[in-house]
């Protein structure tokens, strides 16, 4: 499952931070997630448990910061949000398009003990 590499890719990072730090356990970690990033919230917090299971992370608890994408229309510079890559600009219609937010995939921060 995807999110199951999405979720140790997470740990991986936790417990190199966690060595760096010279500690043990992660209290709390806080992901952001962009709604382009391809990850399916649902299915991450399913394997989260089982995945965390005898790392430092087992304890901690999670935090998901969630960005709804956002692009700027190159044709009539509006901004709007997203829902899907190819929607087209409220405004215009057009396809033409910079996005601005949305693919983020990362640890935003840790606590750790
Ligand atoms: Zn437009």
């Amino acid at each position: 499952m995807h999110e199951l590499s999405i979720a140790m890719g997470i740990i991986k990072i936790a417990e190199e931070e966690t060595k760096k730090a010279n500690k043990t356990k992660v209290e709390l970690i806080e992901l952001e997630i962009g709604s382009l990033a391809g990850v399916e919230l649902e299915s991450l917090n399913y394997v989260w448990a089982t995945a965390t299971k005898g790392t430092v992370l087992e304890k901690a608890e999670l935090e998901i910061d969630y960005k709804i994408a956002q692009a700027r229309c190159l044709e009539c510079k509006t901004l709007y949000e997203m829902e899907k890559v190819y929607d087209s600009c409220p405004k215009c219609n057009s396809f033409f398009k910079e996005i601005i937010q949305g693919k983020e995939l990362r640890v935003k921060s840790l606590e750790v003990n």
